[in-house]
C-alpha cells in the first residue's frame, strides 16, 4: 500500500476525498498518483484485487478506479463483494475493453462510470471530479431523508401526544385527521371518525354554536379562538360518561387553504382545529360560583343567593298577586353548646339542624345559612296565615327534639320571626328585617316559639337600639353601683366573703337588675368596659367595708367569658388589685363552666397565672353549664357555687336533693370549698348544715345592697354578735 498527500502547503487538509486505484500496471499506477495528488486528493494504490479488498475492508474511500483485468481476482468480483459487503465507494472503471456489453455489465454491478484506456489526463479528473460531485450529491440526500424523517416523526410525536385533540376536515366538514388524544378524552376510535361530519362529536344542544366555529373558514385573526363548546362521549363506557355527558373543551380553528388554485385565486380545502379540554377549568369556576352563593358547612344557599331568590319571588308574587313568607330562625342554645363543647361540635349541629329544617320543606321552598346560627327561608307558595303556620310548628317540632352528637344530647329549640308579604314589607330589605324583628320578639319572651311581625315590634327592636345607646351612656356618666351580697359561714356565723353584683341605677327607669341588661352588654361587647368598670368600683369598696368594719372579708366579682378572652385579661386583674394594694387572696373570680371549656389551653394558663397571684376561682352557677368533671380537674378551682335553682329544688322532692348531695359529695372528695347560692328558707339552711355545706348566700341572710347598708349590715352583725357573746360569758343575769 502506498500514499501520498499533494500537500500544496504544510495544511494537511482533513476532508480530502480518498481515492484508491487498483491496476496491475505499475506505471499507470504512478500516473494515476501523480495526476490525483496534484489534483489535491489523498490516493491510495492497489496493484492486485485483492490488495484492494483488503486496503477496504481496513478503511473508507470515495472513488476507486478499478482496472477490470487483474491478475488475481477480477474488477468484476471486487465490484460483487463491494455490492455484497454493501461499501459504500463510488466506483469508476477503467479498462480497455469497449464493447457495450462490457459496459453495460460494470454499470449493472454498480459501475458509476466507465474510462476506457487510453484516457487522457484531463478525462480522469473530470470523470473522479464528477463522481464525488455525485457523491456528495448523495450523500446530502440521503441525510435530508434522515432528516425528513426525523421531522415527520417529531411532527407526529408531537400532535399525538398534544393534550388537545387536534383534528382537520374537508371542505365538507368531515374529518380527515385526528390525533390520539380524541380516543382518550371522548371514547371513539380515530378510524371510525375520519370521514364523518364534526357533528357526531358535537353535544346536541351545542349544534347552532358550533356550526359557525368548528369547520371554520377564516383564517388570521378572524378566525375562531377559545370558544368554549361540549362534544360528546361515545358511550358510557368513556371515564367521564357519567359524571357529565358532555366534556367542556375550548376550540380554535382556522380555514386552510390550497397554495394556488387553477385561476390563481387560492382555494378552500378545509379546518385545522383544535380543541382543549377544560373540564377542570369548568369545575374550578363551578366551584367558586358555588362558593360565592353558599355556605360551605352547610351547602345551604347564602344570604346573597337568599336576598336574589327573595327579589325574584317577590316580583313573580306582585305580578299574580299573591302571598309569600319569609321566616327569620335563630337557635335558642346554639351559642352555649358552641362555646361549651368546642366550634367542630358546634359545626355538625349546624349541618344536623339544616337538614332537620330542609326536611320540613317543600321543594319550592328555599332555606338559606344567613349567618352564625341564623336561618331563612322563604316560602313562595302560601295561600293563607294558616299554611305558614303549619311550616313553623313542624319546624319548632323537629328543632325540639334531642340531637344526638357522639354521645351528646344536645337539645337546641328555635325562635322563629315571620313576616308576610304584602302586609309585612313589600321590599326584600323590609320583609328580612321585620321577619328578624319578629323572631327577636319571641326570643325576648319565651324563645322556643313563632310570632308573625306586627307593628309593635318595630318599637320592641328600637327599644333594644336605644338600650345599648343607653348603656354605653350609663358607663360614661357613671350609673352603675355595684352592691353586695354577703356570703356566710354557718358554722362561725360569720360573714367570710361579699359578691359584687352591678345594678344600674336608670336615671329615668329606676334601678335596673343585670339579666336585664348584661346579655345585651356581652352581645355588643360592651361587657369588657363594664366587667373592668365593676372590679375596680368593688376593689374600691371592698378596703372601706373593711376599714369599717375592721375584718377581712373577702371579695367575689363575676367575669364574664368575652373578659376572660381578652388578651390582657390577666395584667388587667392584676393592675386593679395592684392599684388598690390589695393581696390577690383578696380577691375570688366568678367563672361559669362555660369559659372553661371554650379555649381550654389558653384559659387554664390564665387561671393559672391569676390562681399563682393567690387570687382564688369559682366556678358560679355549677351545674347548669357544659362542663364535665374530667376537664374540671385540670383546672386551678377553689370553689363550687350550688346554684340556686338546685337549692330552690331540694324543696320539692327527692330529686334536687340528690344533686345538692351529689355536688357537695364530689366538691369534698376533690377538696374543694362549697358556697350554697339562694338560700331563703330555714329547711334548705338546715339540709345544707346537715349535708356539711358550711358557706351559704342568700335571701336569709340578705339581699345585695350597696355600701352603706352592707357597711351598716355587718356593723349590726357585729354589734349583735359581740353582745350575745358577752352575755353568754356573763351568764343569765
Ligand atoms: P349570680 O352570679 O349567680 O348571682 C346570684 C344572683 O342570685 C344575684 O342576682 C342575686 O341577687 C341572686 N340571689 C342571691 N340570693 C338569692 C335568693 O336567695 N333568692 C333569689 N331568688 N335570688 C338570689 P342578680 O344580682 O340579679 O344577678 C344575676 C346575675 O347577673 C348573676 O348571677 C351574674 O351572673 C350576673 N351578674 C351580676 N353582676 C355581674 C357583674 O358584675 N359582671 C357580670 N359579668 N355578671 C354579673
Ligand atoms: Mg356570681
Ligand atoms: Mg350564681
Amino acid at each position: 500500500m502506498e500514499s501520498e498527500s499533494g500537500e500544496t502547503n504544510n495544511v494537511v487538509d482533513a476532508f480530502k476525498a480518498k481515492i484508491l486505484a487498483v491496476d496491475d500496471e505499475v506505471r499507470l499506477l504512478d500516473l494515476h498518483r501523480e495526476l490525483l495528488t496534484k489534483a489535491g486528493y489523498e490516493v491510495y494504490t492497489a496493484s492486485s484485487g485483492n490488495e484492494a479488498l483488503k486496503l477496504v475492508k481496513q478503511m473508507s474511500f470515495d472513488v476507486m478506479l478499478l482496472d477490470l483485468r487483474l491478475p488475481d481476482v477480477s474488477g468484476h468480483q471486487v465490484m460483487r463483494f463491494l455490492k455484497k459487503n454493501q461499501i459504500n465507494i463510488t466506483v469508476v472503471v477503467i479498462s480497455g475493453e469497449n464493447s457495450v456489453d462490457a459496459v453495460a455489465k460494470v454499470l449493472r454491478l454498480g459501475a458509476y462510470d466507465y474510462l476506457r484506456k487510453p484516457y487522457l489526463p484531463e478525462e480522469l479528473l473530470k470523470t473522479v471530479s464528477n463522481a464525488l460531485e455525485k457523491r456528495s450529491l448523495e450523500q446530502e440526500n440521503k441525510a435530508f431523508q434522515a432528516r425528513l424523517q426525523d421531522s415527520d416523526k417529531l411532527h407526529r410525536y408531537i400532535v399525538n401526544s398534544s393534550p388537545d385533540i387536534v383534528y382537520m376536515l374537508d371542505q365538507e366538514g368531515r374529518f380527515t385527521f385526528l390525533n390520539d388524544r380524541i380516543e382518550k378524552l371522548l371514547g371513539y376510535m380515530k378510524a371510525e371518525l375520519i370521514g364523518q361530519h364534526y357533528s357526531a362529536v358535537v353535544y346536541p344542544e351545542d349544534l347552532p354554536l358550533a356550526r359557525f366555529v368548528f369547520n371554520e373558514r377564516r383564517t388570521g385573526p378572524r378566525s375562531s379562538r377559545n370558544i368554549e363548546l361540549r362534544l360528546k362521549y361515545k358511550d358510557s363506557s368513556s371515564p367521564n360518561y357519567f359524571e357529565s355527558k358532555a366534556l367542556s373543551i375550548e376550540l380554535t380553528a382556522m380555514g386552510v387553504y390550497s397554495r394556488s388554485g387553477g385561476d390563481g385565486k387560492q382555494k378552500f380545502i378545509g379546518t385545522y382545529g383544535s380543541a382543549r379540554d377544560i373540564t377542570e377549568r369548568k369545575k374550578a369556576e363551578e366551584m367558586i360560583h358555588f362558593q360565592a352563593y353558599h355556605d360551605l358547612l352547610t351547602g345551604l344557599p347564602n344570604r346573597v343567593l337568599f336576598k336574589d331568590r327573595l327579589g325574584l319571588a317577590i316580583t313573580h308574587v306582585k305580578r299574580n298577586n299573591q302571598m309569600l313568607a319569609v321566616m327569620f330562625l335563630d337557635l335558642d342554645r346554639f351559642k352555649v353548646i358552641n362555646d361549651t363543647l368546642g366550634h367542630a361540635m358546634g359545626d355538625r349541629l349546624l349541618q344536623a339542624v339544616s337538614q332537620r329544617l330542609q326536611g320540613c320543606l317543600r321543594a319550592e321552598d328555599t332555606l338559606s345559612r344567613f349567618g352564625g346560627d341564623e336561618f331563612t327561608l322563604l316560602l313562595s307558595h302560601i295561600n293563607c296565615r294558616q299554611d305558614v303556620v303549619v311550616i313553623a310548628e313542624k319546624i319548632l317540632a323537629e328543632l325540639n327534639k334531642s340531637f344526638m352528637l357522639d354521645h351528646n344530647e344536645l337539645f337546641v329549640g328555635a325562635s322563629i320571626g315571620i313576616a308576610l308579604f304584602p302586609e309585612a314589607g313589600s321590599g326584600l330589605d323590609s320583609l328580612i328585617k321585620n321577619a328578624d324583628a319578629a323572631m327577636y320578639s319571641v326570643k325576648s319572651q319565651s324563645k322556643n316559639g313563632y310570632q308573625f311581625y306586627s307593628k309593635e315590634m318595630d318599637k320592641y327592636c328600637q327599644s333594644r337600639l336605644m338600650m345599648e345607646r343607653d348603656l354605653r351612656r350609663a358607663l360614661e356618666e357613671k350609673q352603675f353601683r355595684v352592691y353586695f351580697q354577703p356570703q356566710v359561714d354557718v358554722n362561725k356565723d360569720e360573714v367570710v366573703g361579699v359578691e359584687a353584683l352591678i345594678r344600674w341605677e336608670h336615671p329615668s327607669k329606676g334601678l335596673i337588675y343585670p339579666n336585664d341588661f348584661i346579655p345585651l352588654a356581652e352581645e355588643t361587647g360592651l361587657i369588657v368596659d363594664i366587667g373592668r368598670w365593676v372590679l375596680d368600683a368593688a376593689c374600691s369598696e371592698i378596703k372601706k367595708i373593711n376599714a369599717s368594719t375592721g375584718r377581712n372579708i373577702r371579695l367575689s366579682v363575676n367575669f364574664s367569658p368575652l373578659q376572660v378572652e381578652q388578651p390582657d385579661f390577666v395584667n388587667m386583674v392584676i393592675d386593679i388589685l395592684h392599684r388598690h394594694q390589695l393581696p390577690g387572696e383578696a380577691l375570688e373570680m366568678e367563672i361559669t363552666e362555660n369559659i372553661i371549656m371554650k379555649d381550654m389551653d389558653k384559659v387554664v394558663n390564665k387561671l393559672r397565672d391569676l390562681s399563682r397571684y393567690g387570687i382564688k376561682i369559682a366556678i358560679d352557677d355549677f351545674g347548669t353549664g357544659y362542663s364535665s368533671l374530667s376537664y374540671l380537674q385540670q383546672f386551678p378551682i377553689h370553689t363550687i357555687k350550688i346554684d340556686r335553682c338546685f337549692v330552690n329544688e331540694m324543696n320539692t322532692g327527692s330529686e334536687g336533693r340528690c344533686i345538692v348531695n351529689a355536688i357537695i359529695y364530689m366538691a369534698k372528695g376533690l377538696g374543694l370549698n362549697l358556697i350554697a347560692e339562694g338560700v331563703e328558707t330555714q329547711p334548705q339552711l338546715d339540709y345544707l348544715k346537715q349535708l356539711g355545706c358550711t358557706e351559704v348566700q342568700g335571701f336569709i341572710f340578705g339581699k345585695a345592697e350597696p355600701l352603706e347598708s352592707i357597711v351598716s349590715a355587718l356593723s349590726q352583725r357585729q354589734q349583735a354578735k359581740t353582745a350575745a357573746n358577752y352575755e353568754s360569758s356573763v351568764g343569765p343575769a
